[in-house]
C-alpha cells in the first residue's frame, strides 16, 4: 500500500539515493528513520535499502567503508557523513533465537521490510514512489500501536531481542503494545535468556532514557526483567511498611526513574539505588520493614548487575556512587563541616547528580514530611554550592602546603609525609581558616618536632 505522505529527506542522503537509482538501481530510505519523520521526530540516521549489491554500490561510489558486508551493509560517505547502505535482504531460518543460520540478497523491497521487527519500523521511503507500506505501519504509528510484522511468536523465535525492543518503543512513543504482540513477548520471555548481554544492555539503557522508563513495569508484568534482571522482580515482590513509603521497593524504584531526566548515569542510578533492599528486609515487632545497609548492600549489587550487562567502567562508577551515596544527608541537619568532608569523600563531581538522585527518591515516597525532605536537600545544595563559591579547599590538590613544602621543613618522603598531608587537610575540612601555607607549615613543624 502506498500513501501520499511527504518526508522530507536531507540533501545528501538524498543524493545518495539519486546516484543508485540513478544506475538503475532501487533505493529508499528505510526503519527508523521513516517512523520518526512520520512521527515529526528528528532521525539519528538515515539508513537506505537497496536492491544493488554492496560490490554495486561500491562501484557506485567513491569512499565506502564496509561496516557489514556479510548483512549487505556498506556505509557510503557524502559529504563528510556516512549512510549505511544494505542491499534487500531475506534472513534464513533462525536456529537459536538470536541469528539467521545466512542472509540471503533479494531483489524486492517486500521481502526486506518483511524481515524487519514492528510494523513501525518497515516502512521505506523514496520521493519517487512516496511511502511503501506494507504492514499498516503508519496506520499503528497514528494509532500508538507496537504491533510485530506478521505472526509475533515466529518473530519473537526468530529473534528474542525483539521482545524487549517492542517494550523499549513502546516506551520511547508512549505506545501501546497490540495484545497478540504482547501475549507473545510474555510467552517466549525465556528466549530472551539466549540473547547477549551487549544487545540486552543497548535495549534497556534505550528504555531507561526514554520517555517512559517506569514501562519497564510491563517487561516485569509479562515475565520479561525476570530473565536478565531478576533482582527487580524481587524488589517487585517487597512490599514497605514504613511512614516513609507508599510502594513496594520495586514500584518505588519505577515512581522515582520519572522524577529525574532522560539522562543515562541518572536513570540507572535510580533502577538500582534500592536494588539491595529485598536483601536486607527486616520486619520489627510492630510489622514496620528496616533496610539497614541498603545503600552499601544496592551499590554491591549494582555494580554485579552493570558488569553483568557488560556497562562501560565509567558508567559503572558514576552510577554505584551515586547508590552508594543516595542516603547522605538525609537524617543529618545541613553543615558545612560534613558537606565539606562529604566533598573530599565523594568527590566534587558526583555532587549535583546526587542531589537529583535524592530529590528523585523523595518524590517517589510517600507524601510524609516530603516539604521538608526536600527543603533539607536544597540546604545541602546550598552549602555544596556556598563551598564552590567560596572555593574552600575539599582536598589535597587546593591544600595551602604540597608534600615538597613539608621536605623543605624536615619532613622525609614517604608513608607518614602522605599522613600528615591528609591530618592538616582534615584541620582544613573543619575549618577553612587554617589554609594557609603559614598556618599549616607551623602546624607541620609542631607535629614533626613531636615526632624527634
Ligand atoms: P533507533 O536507532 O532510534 O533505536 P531504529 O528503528 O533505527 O531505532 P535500529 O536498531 O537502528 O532501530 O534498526 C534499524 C531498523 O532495522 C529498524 O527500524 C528495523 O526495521 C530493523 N531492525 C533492527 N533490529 C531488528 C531486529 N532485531 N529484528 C528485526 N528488524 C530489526
Ligand atoms: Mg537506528
Amino acid at each position: 500500500m502506498k500513501r501520499d505522505v511527504r518526508i522530507a529527506i536531507p540533501e545528501k542522503g538524498q543524493a545518495v539515493i539519486d546516484i543508485i537509482t540513478g544506475a538503475g538501481y532501487e533505493a529508499y530510505m528505510v526503519g527508523g528513520c521513516v517512523r520518526d519523520s512520520l512521527l515529526g521526530r528528528e532521525p539519528e540516521d538515515w539508513d537506505i535499502t537497496t536492491s544493488a549489491k554492496p560490490e554495486e554500490i561500491k562501484a557506485l561510489f567513491g569512499r565506502t567503508i564496509d561496516t557489514g558486508l556479510q548483512h549487505g551493509t556498506v556505509t557510503v560517505m557524502m559529504g563528510g557523513e556516512g549512510f549505511e547502505v544494505t542491499t534487500y535482504r531475506i534472513d534464513g531460518e533462525y536456529k537459536d533465537s538470536r541469528h539467521p543460520s545466512e542472509v540471503t540478497f533479494s531483489s524486492e523491497l517486500g521481502e526486506d521490510l518483511r524481515r524487519r521487527d514492528l510494523t513501525i519500523n518497515a516502512m521505506a521511503y523514496n520521493q519517487e514512489e512516496g511511502l511503501v507500506d506494507k504492514f499498516g505501519g503508519l496506520e499503528d504509528l497514528e494509532a500508538g500501536i507496537i504491533r510485530c510484522v506478521g505472526n509475533p511468536a515466529e518473530r519473537f523465535q526468530e529473534d528474542a531481542l525483539r521482545i524487549l525492543r517492542a517494550v523499549r518503543f513502546a516506551a520511547q512513543l508512549s505506545f501501546t503494545i497490540e495484545e497478540r504482540t504482547l501475549e507473545a513477548a510474555g510467552e517466549l520471555a525465556h528466549t530472551l535468556s539466549r540473547i547477549s548481554a551487549e544487545r540486552i544492555q543497548t535495549e534497556l539503557v534505550k528504555l531507561m532514557v526514554s520517555r517512559h522508563p517506569e514501562y519497564l513495569r510491563i517487561a516485569y508484568t509479562n515475565g520479561i526483567t525476570k530473565v536478565f534482571f531478576p533482582e527487580f522482580d524481587r524488589a517487585m515482590e517487597t512490599k514497605q511498611r514504613h511512614i516513609h513509603h507508599c510502594y513496594s521497593v520495586g514500584e518505588h524504584i519505577l515512581h522515582s526513574l520519572c522524577h529525574v531526566k532522560e539522562d543515562k548515569v541518572l536513570r540507572l542510578a535510580m533502577l538500582l539505588h534500592d536494588i539491595g533492599k529485598p536483601k536486607v528486609l527486616t520486619v520489627d515487632e510492630e510489622g514496620i520493614t528496616h533496610f539497614y545497609n541498603h545503600a552499601a548492600v544496592s551499590a554491591e549489587m549494582a555494580e554485579q548487575i552493570l558488569r553483568r550487562l557488560k556497562l562501560d567502567n565509567d558508567t559503572i562508577q558514576k552510577v554505584c556512587k551515586l547508590v552508594l551515596y543516595h542516603d547522605f544527608g538525609s537524617a543529618v541537619e545541613p553543615d558545612m563541616r560534613i558537606m565539606r568532608r562529604a566533598l573530599h569523600k565523594i568527590g566534587e563531581d558526583a555532587f549535583p547528580d546526587l542531589f537529583a538522585v535524592k530529590r528523585a527518591d523523595i518524590l517517589a515516597q510517600s507524601d510524609y514530611q516530603r516539604q521538608e525532605k526536600l527543603e533539607r536537600v536544597d540546604r545541602w545544595q546550598q552549602l555544596y554550592e556556598e563551598i564552590l563559591e567560596k572555593q574552600q579547599c575539599v582536598s589535597l590538590k587546593t591544600l595551602a602546603v604540597k608534600g615538597s613544602d613539608l621536605i623543605d621543613i624536615g619532613w622525609k618522603p614517604g608513608k607518614k609525609l602522605g599522613e600528615v598531608l591528609q591530618k592538616l587537610l582534615e584541620l582544613v575540612l573543619e575549618d577553612p581558616a587554617w589554609n594557609t601555607r603559614a598556618r599549616l607549615l607551623e602546624e607541620a613543624g609542631r607535629l614533626l618536632s613531636l615526632e624527634r
